[in-house]
């Protein structure tokens, strides 16, 4: 290596859905229920969030549930309707993967493959969407660092997909009036580290809806690349995770306010977040 480079010098890596850049500057939004129910709520959210200006429909055909109990997911028919629901409002799709013998399956309906919080250290299926062409979201483990968080992406960037977006999710602290603490250095942080784009999650790592939109303007505000949030068109009645799903008039809301402090931090600034 020659003396006069830089050893430290953080390569962004920009990630390319057909006209969407993630870590390229734009805000990137996705957003849509926990779960795929109906294909009548599915594609009424699809619509109302595209309306609103979201880029990525988020939806769980495989859901990994505490209870055994709990409604799991559609599976495979799940796929397909978030496939042809996304396609008609023009949107891109990003789903979670459990396991390993699905990631084919997922890859050929979604544009981003998701790994869950609970199978951050999942090296197998870390090793398997790291073999798939399709970008991978990977959220950090509820129990994780920042050292393990990176690890775990390393496994999948050493199977050969360089498309890795991580995702700040919450970590559980001994605070319980939130269902997670929203790590918000870690993306200012994690960015810093390693150069892939951050996004971050104010459903899940806040589990309450009334912290979504709060927590949302101080992701923008922190440097997040990108949001991710629970939408459904009548949360009373979702299958999982209703408290802490807006409605689709709450998520407009808080896009024009996420909208307006981007700008804000992008006309007073050197038209980077970046330091
Ligand atoms: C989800 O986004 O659907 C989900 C289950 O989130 P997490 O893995 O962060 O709990
Ligand atoms: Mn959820």
């Amino acid at each position: 290596m020659p003396a006069e480079c830089p050893t430290n010098v953080i390569v962004r890596n920009i990630i390319e859905i057909g006209d969407i850049r993630i870590g390229g500057g734009e805000l990137v939004v996705m957003a849509g229920p926990c779960a795929v129910e109906t294909e009548e709520m599915l594609y009424r959210t699809a619509e109302a969030v595209r309306k609103e200006g979201a880029h990525i429909l988020r939806g769980g055909a495989y859901k990994p549930r505490s209870s055994p109990k709990a409604f799991q997911g559609l599976g495979a028919p799940g796929l397909s309707m978030l496939r042809d629901a996304a396609k008609a409002s023009g949107l891109a799709v990003i789903t979670e993967v459990l396991d390993t013998r699905d990631v084919e399956l997922v890859a050929e309906h979604a544009d981003i493959l998701q790994i869950g919080s609970r199978n951050m250290q999942n090296t197998a299926l870390l090793k398997e969407v790291g073999k798939s062409q399709r970008p991978v979201m990977l959220k950090r483990g509820m129990s994780s660092t920042l050292e393990e968080w990176l690890l775990a992406a390393e496994y999948i960037l050493d199977a050969g997909n360089p498309n890795v977006i991580l995702c700040e999710r919450g970590i559980r602290t001994f605070e319980t009036a939130t269902r997670n603490t929203l790590d918000l250095s870690a993306v200012s942080l994690i960015k810093e580290l390693s150069g892939l784009p951050v996004v971050v999650d104010p459903s899940h790592s806040t589990g309450k809806r009334s912290l979504v939109a709060p927590m949302s303007r101080a992701a923008v505000a922190a440097g997040a690349d990108g949001l991710i949030i629970e939408v459904h068109p009548e949360p009373d009645k979702a299958a999982c995770d209703g408290p802490q799903s807006l409605t689709p008039a709450e998520f407009g809301k808080l896009m024009s306010q996420v909208k307006r402090i981007r700008e804000a931090i992008l006309t007073n600034g050197e038209g980077s977040l970046d330091a």
